[in-house]
């Protein structure tokens, strides 16, 4: 498949530029790993045209079925799993015999195999490339290692490493790469590009919109199940207290809904205009009592975001926020007034 046009006119600027060491950031959804992907087609392809790997050649054939020898990338288990790379064999072993489960950070063990990876020769003849992705998925053992390596590349290596969390990185990475900001897509490239992967039009309209302009965040939650009917019916839903609105969705993605129904009526209630919903998808609220709820549910949603990745338990998770996104947005009490 060819890249969208929007990462192909950032890999065509990127593969121009030198430097053995490239950091692509940015908000998740804009195409961090398939921009970090067409670079490392790029810097490898054995005939490459206008700036991009040609498709056709052994090289690009060997990356599009995952076995290129040149290619080294290090990414979390269960990344490599959904993306669809072969684990190496022994790690793979060890899954199916049960010994512990596919690992969510990136192993010290890839990045030894790495810097064994970066001392060889290029196999194919066009250099080799290591792929980090997500880079902040390191932890502090493996950071180091990759450091020293980062710091004295042996031979022919490029690096290319995506986040979606660049301040987590150490520091002293960061300073040892060239750093990318990853550029967004316009909304008839994001819509064109949702269309093309089988998104009707109506559902892409309203799921970009959900998505605050994210393209693939846009799509994974459609690969998800979400659907615009359920998306836009959602703020009216909560008023009414239906918990089973949130149901099924991991507390993160919760949090993050919520907290958009809370930005738009913020929004809607100082006068501006909706983000992520329609303006009649949100329900009318008792102003200005309203207002001050809005807010202090805002700062208990953004406390709810650190622990949603580790709820104590997920079911009383998501009915403690539908209960309190009800008692909100359907009473909106009026607040006493403060005396000074
Ligand atoms: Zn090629």
């Amino acid at each position: 498949m060819s890249a969208a046009p929007w990462i192909a006119a950032q890999r065509q600027a990127l593969a121009r530029q030198g430097g053995h060491a490239l950091l692509l950031q940015g908000p998740s959804g804009l195409g961090q790993y398939a921009l970090a992907l067409e670079l490392a087609r790029t810097w490898l392809c054995e005939d490459p045209q206008d700036g991009g790997p040609c498709g056709q050649c052994a090289g690009c054939h060997a990356i599009d079925v995952r076995t290129h020898a040149d290619l080294c990338v290090l990414m979390p288990e269960t990344v490599m799993l959904e993306l669809g790379w072969p684990l190496p064999e022994k790690a793979q072993q060890e899954i199916d015999d049960k010994k512990r489960k596919a690992s969510r950070e990136i192993r010290v063990d890839a990045l030894r195999d790495a810097v064994e990876f970066a001392q060889r020769t290029s196999a194919r003849g066009r250099g080799k490339v290591v792929l980090v992705y997500p880079a902040e998925r390191m932890n502090a053992i493996a950071a180091n290692t990759l450091l020293k390596t980062l710091e004295e590349p042996a031979g022919a290596v490029r690096f290319v490493l995506a986040s979606e969390a660049a301040h987590q990185l150490l520091p002293t990475i960061r300073s040892r790469c060239l750093s990318h900001t990853l550029a967004w897509p316009s909304p008839e490239e994001a819509m064109a590009w949702l269309q093309a992967q089988d998104l009707p039009e109506a559902e892409a309209a309203v799921l970009l919109r959900a998505a605050g302009g994210r393209p693939e965040d846009a799509l994974r939650w459609a690969q998800a199940g979400l659907t615009a009917r359920r998306w836009s019916e959602l703020p009216k839903a909560l008023a009414r207290g239906e918990v089973a609105s949130l149901a099924d969705w991991s507390p993160a993605q919760a949090v993050d809904a919520l907290q958009k129904v809370c930005h738009d009526l913020l929004s809607v209630a100082a006068g501006g205009t909706p983000r992520f919903f329609g303006p009649a998808d949100l329900p009318v609220l008792a102003a200005p009592a309203g207002l001050q709820a809005l807010a202090a549910w805002w700062r208990e949603l953004a406390d709810a975001l650190r622990t949603a990745d580790h709820p104590f338990n997920t079911g009383l998770m998501l009915e403690a926020l539908a209960s309190r996104a009800r008692a909100v947005l359907h009473f909106a009490p009026p607040v006493s007034p403060r005396r000074p």
